[in-house]
């Protein structure tokens, strides 16, 4: 058996009620194989045995009351998976169907991810089985502070530095970043990111992951000799990073046909590629109704087709998925091929395909873009937050975009030419997995067993 086959079947045997965290391992290993398995230092060393085993794990208790006087419990995380690069780096998110499994596959793919921006980050990754729909702001506020009152002892400057993710945004990184000021007695604002701008945060930062993952798309269609513009793109999701990818996919004169949520997705063929449009998904997001279908109280000739994903429904040339994991699954994928308009799938949201609906789209002819590769533009802002931090100087927007673009631009070169490298050119998919890997593996091999 080769090596990847059996670190493989160790891990898969060691974390078998971990589903989504194996699904990534699987993907990822897979695709190490023409580095893993033609140079023995990497098992000697045992780096793949290393890389899937989180450096280390925190789980705990989080108790709150809520605003009926009613006592409530959840659990809280923080995997710290690699820190041979850089301090851990990475977001909480904050959703009810959070777990070990959920936050080990983030952790992981945050490793690679963090490595492929260039810049000196770990992978890290936490978060919580807490559900912020509904809450009021006051119990939002508790329920960040219980947490930090834990997560403070794991954190810090040169130790680890969450972020948002889903459900953690501007108002919940202010409270954390309250109270961890108020534990700590320090200001140490590098130790969080996503902060707000008027005690830290970084422009930029919350349009950075959805411009960022066009700056990515615009630089491969470069390299074929193309270009994004008129090119019709299916959405998903409404969030922050579907806002940020339909704005700038907009300024590059492409045109961004649907949107989803949990309750449905929205066509509109004329565009959603308006001021007025783009800065209407704001206002869905900040309702606080998570519905997709409020889009057409505003602009009625718009299509809502309740319960389903656009993926193959629709006429588009790239669909471009930034809602959650696991959105294209082998149906999809189906449907996508059977359609036949689409040529390309830029993964934006975390792991959005599963490994067979990946599979199969590419023994089709549809043209993958990993979803660590193209997403990385939120985590490079953070870092260069930090780094705004640390010599205490902020940045203007122009600075900060002047960092990102080439950031990204470069990130899509490397998966390029590792993937030719490798012998496998044009997977793209691979060639991300290929470049985030070499550096952290060097900088292992380098650091002796630890
Ligand atoms: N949660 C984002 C991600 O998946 C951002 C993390 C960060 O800014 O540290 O990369």
């Amino acid at each position: 058996m080769s090596y990847v086959d059996r670190v493989l079947e160790a891990t898969k045997a060691k974390n078998a009620n971990e589903p989504e965290f194996l699904q990534t391992v699987e993907e990822v290993l897979n695709s190490l194989r023409p580095i893993v398995e033609n140079d023995d230092k990497y098992e000697k060393a045992a780096i793949l045995e290393r890389m899937v085993e989180p450096e280390k794990v925190h789980m705990f208790r989080v108790p709150w009351v809520d605003d009926n006087g009613k006592v409530q419990i959840n659990r809280g995380y923080r995997v710290q998976f690699n820190s041979a690069i850089g301090p851990y780096k990475g977001g909480l998110r904050f959703q009810p169907n959070v777990n070990l499994s959920i936050i080990k596959f983030l952790g992981f793919e945050q490793t690679f991810k963090n490595s492929l921006t260039g810049l000196p980050i770990g992978g890290g990754k936490g978060g919580a089985d807490f559900d912020p729909k509904g809450k009021s702001d006051a119990e939002v506020m508790r329920f960040c502070q219980s947490f930090m009152t834990e997560l403070y002892r794991y954190i810090g400057i040169d130790v680890d530095c969450p972020a948002g993710d889903m459900g953690v945004g501007g108002r919940e990184i202010g409270f954390l970043y309250g109270q961890f000021k108020r534990i700590t007695g320090r200001y140490e604002a590098g130790a969080l990111s996503g902060k707000g701008l008027s005690y830290g945060g970084s422009l930029g930062r919350p349009e950075a992951t959805g411009y960022g993952a066009v700056y990515y798309a615009d630089e491969y269609f470069k390299s074929t000799g193309g270009s994004l513009k008129g090119k019709k793109v299916s959405v998903t999701g409404f969030g922050n990073v579907a806002w940020g990818v339909c704005k700038k996919l907009t300024e590059y004169g492409a045109i961004p046909v649907t949107i989803s949520g949990p309750d449905g997705y929205v066509y509109d063929e004329e565009g959603i590629n308006t001021e007025d449009k783009i800065a209407f998904l704001l206002e869905m997001r900040a309702s606080n109704r998570n519905e997709a279908k409020m889009y057409l109280e505003k602009y009625p000739n718009a299509k809502f087709v309740a319960g389903e994903r656009p993926f193959g429904k629709v006429k588009a040339d790239i669909y471009m998925p930034c809602a959650m994991q696991n959105e294209i699954r082998i149906e999809e994928a189906k449907a996508i091929v059977a359609e036949g308009t689409a040529k390309d799938v830029i993964e934006v949201s975390n792991m959005p395909t599963t490994n067979e609906a990946m599979k199969y789209l590419q023994e089709n002819g549809i043209i993958m873009q990993a979803s660590k590769a193209v997403n990385a533009g939120g985590v490079a802002c953070s870092s260069l937050e930090m780094t705004q931090n640390a010599e205490h100087l902020p940045w203007t927007t122009e600075e900060v975009d002047a960092r990102l673009q080439p950031i990204m631009r470069g990130i899509f070169q490397n998966c390029k030419n590792a993937a030719e490298k490798y012998g496998c050119p044009g997977n793209y998919v691979a060639g991300a997995n290929l470049a985030g890997f070499q550096k952290v593996a060097d900088a292992m091999l380098e650091q002796g067993l630890v």
